[in-house]
């Protein structure tokens, strides 16, 4: 019960929170790709917003105070402020009037301060009252004085501050009493602090608003994520379903998941090695079968030459004799078998890895040739060396005994009577070539790609007789395919055949 609860965990582990899992790769990257421009689009809104409205407002405040200040050049404003002898008559003129009833809408309306700075950097007007008849030292007035209109924004504190000069554009040249600044024109300069509260509010409603539609846009991404990652993936949960079932014995026939090309590809090369293995498995079950069948047959003779023996009284010695000796070639069959399969299974499975050293392959051919003469000789067959030249190759010397002792053994085996067997060797700057033709019976030609199968023989009863096992030629084989080289045959049934074996002269491991 619980081992079955903490599966389920594993399972939902590997499904839904495992980062190598496909699934939730897939989720990640939608969700990723849905929210980041989501969330930027509302951040660039927000700022897009908040700039534009800034700038509208502080053009608007700089136009009304540009008229207000060509009414203060008009009214003569600053100089009758400024010298404070006028001042207070001049507060009560209406004109004087009139412009601070201007200044005091503009501040109103606004939510502002609006100070005036005379040529002498004196405050003339603060709608606060708080500054007036103090001096004002600042990077933006003097800046301001020179001619140039200013504006900064202070997103923190939340004010816009806009400075503009106060210019005199009646008399050029003829600056008044305090206009003795770098700019003669300048006659003052209006400082004004707007409060950006107004904006401030109608962004909060608006990120409201829009956090609102980020949030539902978020809920729909989540749940595209998870359909998304869920349906594209489902592909391949099938292949490994159908994978399982073949493993488990449900099925053994080729599966099919075609949803995607990818796992068309994948459950194609499944197959591919499905029907491998089985090629595998049939043809270890033929090779079983055929070990059974070749071991059985020399028994067989063995049993009858025995009971024949045995049901026969007064059996003369001749016969006894005649008898036995037949018994013993069934043993030597027996036991030549029995070698083959062990020299062909210890090839299989590599455990003897190459021996390789340095041979002088010449010497070697001479060996093998002298030791098969005799054989040749009972079958009146001539055997003729030609060596092109002397070669020296990397080779396993065992193996390559093999491969040439079972070639020319063949050849003598299968030839005719006074017939030949040729074998040459020869060899370029990579391989040496190991060449034996023989004026035998031949091979058929639809036989020609099967004589290196275990156990195969053109004709069973005559390799029989002639003590073969079927098994030297794909030891032959083996060996040459160890030794990285190839063999090839041509063969004309009635005439003939020729083996051509080309083996690297070095040696190269894998
Ligand atoms: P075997 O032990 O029967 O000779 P091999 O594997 O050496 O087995 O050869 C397989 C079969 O190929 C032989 O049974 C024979 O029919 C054919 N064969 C091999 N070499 C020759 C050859 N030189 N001439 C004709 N037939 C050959």
């Amino acid at each position: 019960m619980e081992k079955n609860y903490i599966k389920k965990i594993k399972e939902f582990y590997h499904q839904y929170l495992n980062i190598r899992s496909l699934r939730v790769r897939i989720f990640l990257i939608v969700l990723v790709v849905g929210i980041v421009p989501s969330v930027a689009m509302r951040y660039g809104i927000m700022r897009n917003y908040e700039q534009r409205a800034v700038e509208l407002r502080t053009a608007t405040v700089q136009s009304q105070l540009r008229v207000i200040a060509d009414h203060l050049i008009n009214e003569d404003y600053l100089n009758m402020r400024s010298s404070s002898a006028l001042s207070l008559e001049y507060s009560n003129t209406s004109s004087s009037r009139v412009i601070n009833a201007e200044l005091e809408m503009l501040s109103n309306l606004y939510d502002g301060r609006v100070q005036i700075i005379s040529g002498n950097l004196r405050i003339v007007k603060d709608t606060y009252s708080i500054s007036e008849g103090k001096t004002i030292i600042s990077e933006e007035v003097i800046k301001c004085f020179m001619g140039e209109s200013l504006s900064n924004y202070d997103a923190q504190n939340g004010y816009i501050e806009i400075t503009i000069p106060i210019i005199d554009n009646r008399n050029v040249g003829e600056g008044g009493s305090e206009g003795a600044g770098p700019n003669p024109r300048v006659k003052g300069v209006m400082l004004t602090s707007l409060s950006t509260d107004y904006i401030m509010e109608t962004m909060e409603v608006l990120s409201r608003k829009a956090m609102i539609l980020e949030a539902l846009m978020i809920m729909a991404i989540v749940v595209i994520a998870l359909i998304l990652s869920i349906v594209l993936t489902r592909p391949f949960e099938r292949v490994t379903k159908v994978i399982n079932d073949v493993k488990a014995g449900y099925s053994n026939e080729s599966i099919s998941v075609p949803d995607l090309a990818e796992t068309e590809h994948i459950v194609e090369a499944f197959n591919q090695l499905l029907q491998r293995m089985k090629v595998l498995d049939d043809s270890r079950q033929e090779f079983v079968s055929n070990v059974s069948h070749e071991l059985k047959t020399p028994l067989t003779s063995m049993k009858v030459l025995a009971d024949s023996l045995l049901v026969q009284e007064d059996v003369p010695a001749e016969l006894y004799q005649e008898f036995m000796e037949d018994i013993v070639s069934e043993i030597d069959r027996e036991n030549r078998i029995i070698t083959d399969l062990l020299t062909l299974v210890k090839m299989d499975k590599k455990v003897s890895a190459l021996n390789i050293a340095s041979v002088n392959v010449n010497d070697l051919t001479e060996l093998i040739l002298k030791r098969l003469r005799p054989i040749a000789r009972k079958k009146d067959v001539e055997v003729v060396f030609e060596s092109v030249r002397p070669v020296t190759a990397e080779v396993d010397e065992v193996k390559m005994t093999l491969v040439m002792s079972n070639l020319v053994e063949n050849a003598i085996k299968y030839n005719k009577e006074h017939g030949w067997v040729k074998v040459v060797l020869d060899a370029d700057h990579q391989y040496f070539t190991f060449e034996v033709s023989d004026s035998g019976i031949g091979i058929p030609e639809d036989s020609l790609a099967q004589i290196y199968e275990r156990f195969y023989r053109v004709d069973k009863s005559h390799s029989r007789e002639i003590g073969g096992t079927g098994l030297g030629l794909a030891i032959t084989k083996n060996a040459v395919l160890m030794h990285r080289g190839s063999i090839t045959v041509t063969s004309t049934e009635g005439e003939g055949s020729t083996f051509l074996v080309k083996i690297p002269l070095n040696y190269v491991s894998q």
